[in-house]
């Protein structure tokens, strides 16, 4: 008897995330429909390396997601959708509270209305501020310093009522770094404008960029730089597809890091991005950042004991020679 795997809405799918995740359920065989309004989002990922149904419109328009849940026959929802500058958010809070809180709202009240719920949740590590322990917990205490993170963190809020009130059944991931590109080189990281290092380092590597700024040089780390933890986006996206077979045999709603419990330091990365590409990379040393915390690093044991999550991509070699081929490709 062969088994047809259910059809996901997949929320800002043709975005960086996004997209990684609904290529993994599609190799896990699962039927994808993107709904994404292009405003960071990439068309043409979605035609060539995705080739899945694409809905264009947004999270916040209620017609179009009644009508969408009419029209597919969705069994879960990934929502990826969401703004995710931290600057930005500081600058212009309701734009922030408006797509990431009123959108995902709006998205949980038409999925109600349709009896659809299971949900997976893009949450992140900035939900929880200044923290000092190393490596975060999932129970630490959520004290968000921006309003990106006050926005996720309220959905997580609304999520956990909704579950009390109507039932609906979640998986909340707070992402730790994403970082990476998908090995088959299908796809990658392409912010318009870009503010990670990452990406930053390799245009910079790619002649793109004159030279990468280290953002402060005197942290109380072993190098003076920040501590990051990276995860490779394929893994992230990995994570995904095990919360959605966790909702899918009924689990009960939870909440998990998603980070490799190891931490790189900004210095760390360039050194390994000059080694990955062969190249000089120009390096300007810089003042902090206003608001980087020293050291962000996720405990990722509850994730591996409860999802079965196990990393395949978890040295910052890998991480970064993905990256590397896809920038090549896409910027060479
Ligand atoms: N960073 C840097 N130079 C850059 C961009 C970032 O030194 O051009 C540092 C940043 O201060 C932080 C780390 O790299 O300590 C990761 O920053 P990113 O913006 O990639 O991710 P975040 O940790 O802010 O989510």
């Amino acid at each position: 008897m062969s088994s047809v795997k259910p059809t996901i809405l997949v929320t800002g799918g043709a975005g960086y995330i996004g997209s990684h995740a609904a290529l993994v359920l599609k190799r896990a065989g699962y039927k994808v429909v993107i709904l994404d309004n292009l405003v960071y989002g990439h068309q043409d990922l979605v035609k060539k390396a995705l080739q899945v149904e694409l809905v264009v419109g947004d999270v916040t328009d209620r017609n179009l997601l009644d009508h969408l849940f009419k029209t597919y026959d969705i069994a879960a929802v990934m929502h990826f959708a969401a703004y995710a500058y931290v600057g930005e958010s500081v600058k212009n809070p309701g734009k922030y509270y408006s797509n990431n809180v009123v959108g995902t709202l709006t998205l949980l009240q038409a999925m109600l209305a349709a009896s659809i719920k299971k949900f997976i949740f893009s949450s992140t590590c900035a939900t929880y501020g200044l923290v000092e322990t190393v490596p975060i917990r999932e129970n630490e205490p959520q004290q968000p310093i921006n309003p990106y993170g006050a926005s996720k963190l309220m959905v997580e809020r609304i999520l956990s009522d909704f579950d009390k009130a109507h039932e609906l059944k979640y998986v909340c991931f707070r992402y730790f770094n994403a970082a990476g590109a998908d090995p088959s080189g299908l796809l990658g990281e392409d912010h318009t404008p870009e503010t990670h290092l990452i990406p930053l380092i390799l245009l910079t590597a790619l002649d793109k960029r004159e030279s990468i700024s280290i953002f402060g040089t005197d942290y109380p780390t072993p190098d003076g730089t920040c501590i990051r933890d990276f995860i490779h986006v394929t893994d992230l996206a990995t994570a995904h597809v095990l919360g959605l077979e966790y909702l899918l045999k009924d689990g009960n709603s939870d909440v998990f890091n998603l980070g490799n419990s190891n931490g790189f330091s900004v210095k760390e990365v360039i050194e390994t991005a000059k080694a990955v590409t062969g190249k000089e990379i120009k390096v300007v040393e810089c003042d902090r950042r206003p608001g980087d915390p020293p050291c962000l690093v996720g405990s990722s044991e509850k994730v591996r004991k409860i999802l079965g999550w196990n990393p395949q991509y978890s040295s910052l070699e890998d991480i970064l020679s993905h990256a590397w081929q896809w920038h090549q490709q896409r910027h060479g």
